[in-house]
């Protein structure tokens, strides 16, 4: 260990079982650690920095807005949240926003206003909720209450209730855990950390059929798959499903902590109120200028239909491989959001070998190799992956 690790071992909480890297600066898809090895960036800091690392309009924009004012709380106005609230409406055609510092605090946002848009139809407080097994919305109580997975939930128990999971892409199971007491069905559009699966747009459409039925919100967590990721500004757009509520963060800021909960205007005219919710910090002016900044550079520079247009070539490039290694059993994914599921030995030896190549991959689920490039990469950069990730293999 150098002394960085042993000096982050010897404060941090052990949370994390942290690779023995070191990352110091980036530049562009690539990342160096302290001893100035190069890595190719197919992680992104977890589906973050979709614009690669040192873009100058972004980092400029960052550096004017420190020395401009950096917080004031949400007691007053600010410019780039009056900016960045309008840019994201406007690319999300939905309603209004409610900023947050996180993805799953995105998530807890959309939890109360599916709770008040309930209660306030019917004055119940036993109001539920379907969620899918093997999904994950975040760390936090309502978030984890709502994440498919028992290993993250048991010790924290009790969470909070009327959760009901259902079993993704089967429509069946989630009529089945309707009730009258149902008030929100949430689901990713694409699962991320469950293991890289994308909704069936049948099963999309017919969650919609059922909540429009029943008088349900439909939430998507767009959190991972959102941002361009699929080739589509926010990945149900493709599907033509609107959700009542979307949640956002990961790439939204591109690296500062910021989320947000979008909703359409019926659920914004008829759930949170005045004192309802709040955050000291969220969508404060550094992390908007951040938000209205890459909103900015993705209109701009169509990363969006980048991702669309190379998206071909990379599952190609896969497809490839899936054919040629053993190991390699199948892909599934949209866009730049790839997973490989891995079979005879673990993921994790793979995700090693890797970063001992020179390329930075993360696992999904138990046996998937998960690549969340930054969105920015050429077939290039996807040549070199794939010479590394075959090395590996
Ligand atoms: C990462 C993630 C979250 C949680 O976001 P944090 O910013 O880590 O709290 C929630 N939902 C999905 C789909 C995610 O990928």
């Amino acid at each position: 260990m150098n002394k960085y690790m042993e000096q982050t071992e010897a404060n941090v909480l052990h949370t994390y079982n942290r690779f023995p890297l070191v990352l110091e600066k980036g530049k562009g898809v690539y990342l160096y650690d302290t001893n100035g090895k190069e890595y190719l960036d197919f992680a992104a800091g977890i589906a973050v920095f979709a614009l690669g690392y040192g873009n100058e309009t972004y980092n400029h924009a960052l550096k004017d807005q420190i020395d401009q004012l950096i917080h004031t709380s949400n007691l007053y106005y600010n410019i780039p949240m009056a900016e960045a609230s309008e840019k994201l409406v406007k690319v999300s055609g939905m309603d209004k926003v409610f900023f947050t510092n996180s993805g799953t605090e995105a998530v807890e946002g959309a939890i109360k206003v599916a709770r008040k848009y309930a209660w306030l139809k019917d004055r119940r407080t036993d109001h539920e909720i379907i969620a899918m097994k093997h999904s994950f919305h975040g760390r936090s109580m309502g978030a984890l209450s709502v994440t498919g997975n028992t290993h993250y939930q048991e010790p924290f128990k009790p969470l909070i209730g009327g959760i009901r999971f259902a079993e993704f892409n089967n429509l069946k199971s989630v009529e089945a855990e309707i009730t009258n007491k149902t008030c929100a069905v949430i689901l990713e559009t694409v699962q991320g950390e469950g293991g890289i699966y994308p909704a069936d747009k049948e099963f999309l459409e017919g969650v919609r059929a059922l909540c429009d039925a029943h008088n349900m919100l439909l939430i998507l967590d767009e959190i991972q798959c959102g941002m361009g990721r699929t080739g589509h500004m926010f990945a149900w757009q493709e599907y033509g499903v609107k959700p009542d509520v979307m949640t956002c963060a990961k790439a939204l800021g591109c690296g500062v902590p910021v989320g947000a909960f979008v909703l359409n205007k019926k659920t914004a005219e008829n759930s949170l109120m005045p004192g309802d919710h709040g955050t000291t910090y969220g969508g404060n002016p550094l992390v908007c200028r951040a938000v209205s900044t890459v909103l900015d550079i993705f209109e701009e520079e169509h990363v969006a239909l980048h991702v669309q247009k190379t998206t071909p070539y990379l599952e190609k490039k896969l497809d490839e491989i899936v054919n040629e290694f053993d190991c390699v059993e199948v892909r599934r994914g949209k866009g730049f959001m790839q997973g490989l599921v891995i079979k005879g030995k673990p993921v994790g030896d793979v995700v090693n070998k890797a970063m001992e190549n020179g390329l930075l991959v993360i696992s999904a689920g138990t046996d998937v190799l998960r690549l969340v490039p930054p969105l920015v990469i050429t077939e290039t950069d996807i040549d070199n992956m794939i010479e590394k990730l075959k090395k590996c293999l």
